[in-house]
């Protein structure tokens, strides 16, 4: 298949793989930001590859994972309420609340649906006007500029019974409190490729400079990952710490304008709560004042999104690089994709779900 097999190519990887090691003459260690790329790593056992000390570890960008307690509790007691349908993506409905998931509340008798889109929520909210419906809008920079379009077709459709649930996330300030953390081990990412996808390099230039770290834009297949594994060790090993392309098949320096352009109109930058992180400034989009007829918070009334309790998952550090998920002590126990402790083991970009479905052992397992 065009832009699959060659870039699953077993000799282009065992090349890239050979060229990585010949590299290397020192520990390093790399974070991947993205969930795609961590699974894709953990399924084709690019890290056993690599020569040792050569680490990666897995940073936070499962939009899902980092989607705060207090986001899917409010999801919950919307979903149980009559008269309100909540439509989201579907790996949102068993990563646990404080006490319910959606599945639960599905059970319970709320109305929950899956959709594959947030333009199907806009047309289930046109075909049922007697209800109000909820869009659990969870994402990074990739799905916000669908949400945008979501909110401008709702508005054009006239529909006065559609709002979003905004629980968006931004990765640069993510990255930024990953390597301001003083026990942070990150000494170079491989950036999110569809993330860059839309909104281009301009971010991370900064980034790179302030904390003398590599920064490279990496796709997701694995001679993709060895590329910017590779472009990673070359920089670190002379020096250098620049933002560099290694997707530029998809991506381009300056993103998708327009896609930036339809996010700027419908959301602005806010402080957001990441689960397992924290509260990180300036980290998430909300809905402008002018959409605020759209924010589900505000218009059900919802008001208390503080912070849940924590579950004893050691999400967060994993998430910043200093822990492996088979290091917890729930994984695999406790914590399994049946009965998830925590989101990481029960989405499909989580790193604590690659490690189960991959069969990773624990340390001695
Ligand atoms: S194995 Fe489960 S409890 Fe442990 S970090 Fe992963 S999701 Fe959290």
């Amino acid at each position: 298949m065009k832009f699959i097999d060659e870039y699953r190519d077993a000799a282009a990887v065992r090349r890239l793989a050979a060229e990585i090691a010949r590299r290397v003459t020192r520990p390093w260690t790399l974070m991947e930001i993205c969930g795609g790329q961590t699974h894709s790593i953990i399924k084709f056992g690019l890290d056993e590859l690599l020569p040792a000390g050569l680490t990666l570890v897995h940073g936070p960008g499962c939009p899902v994972c980092v989607t705060p307690v207090e986001l899917i509790d409010a999801a919950v007691a919307l979903a149980l309420r009559p008269g309100i349908t909540v439509c989201s993506f579907g790996d949102m409905l068993r990563v646990p609340g404080s006490r319910l998931n959606l599945l639960t509340a599905r059970a319970r008798g709320g109305d929950v649906r899956i959709v594959y889109s947030p333009l199907d929520a806009v047309a289930y909210a046109a075909q049922h006007r007697d209800r109000e419906v909820v869009f659990f809008a969870v994402g990074f920079e990739t799905t916000a500029p669908a949400n945008a379009m979501a909110v401008l077709q709702a508005r054009r459709a006239g529909l006065t019974n559609f709002s979003l649930l905004v629980s968006h996330v931004l990765v640069p300030p993510a990255m930024e409190a990953i390597l301001a953390a003083p026990d942070s081990r990150v000494q170079g990412f491989l950036a999110a490729g569809h993330v860059c996808t839309v909104m281009g390099l301009a971010e991370y230039g900064p980034l790179a400079a302030r904390f003398r770290v590599p920064i490279v834009v990496t796709g997701f297949e694995p001679v993709d990952i060895l590329r910017g594994v590779l472009e990673c060790v070359e920089q670190l090993e002379s020096g250098r710490a620049d933002v560099t392309n290694a997707y530029a098949r998809a991506v381009r320096a300056e993103g998708n304008l327009h896609a930036q352009r339809l996010v700027r109109e419908v959301f602005t930058t806010v402080d957001r709560h990441w689960r397992g992180l924290g509260a990180i400034p300036r980290s998430g989009l909300g809905l402008r004042p002018e959409f605020a007829g759209f924010d589900a918070l505000l218009r059900h009334g919802i008001p208390d999104t503080t912070p849940g309790p924590e579950t004893g998952c050691i999400a967060g550090d994993i998430m910043r690089g200093n822990a492996k998920p088979h290091q917890c002590p729930a994984y695999g126990t406790r914590c399994t994709p049946e009965q998830p402790l925590g989101a990481p083991m029960v989405s499909s970009e989580g790193a604590c779900a690659a490690y189960h479905r991959y069969r990773r052992r624990p340390p001695g397992g």
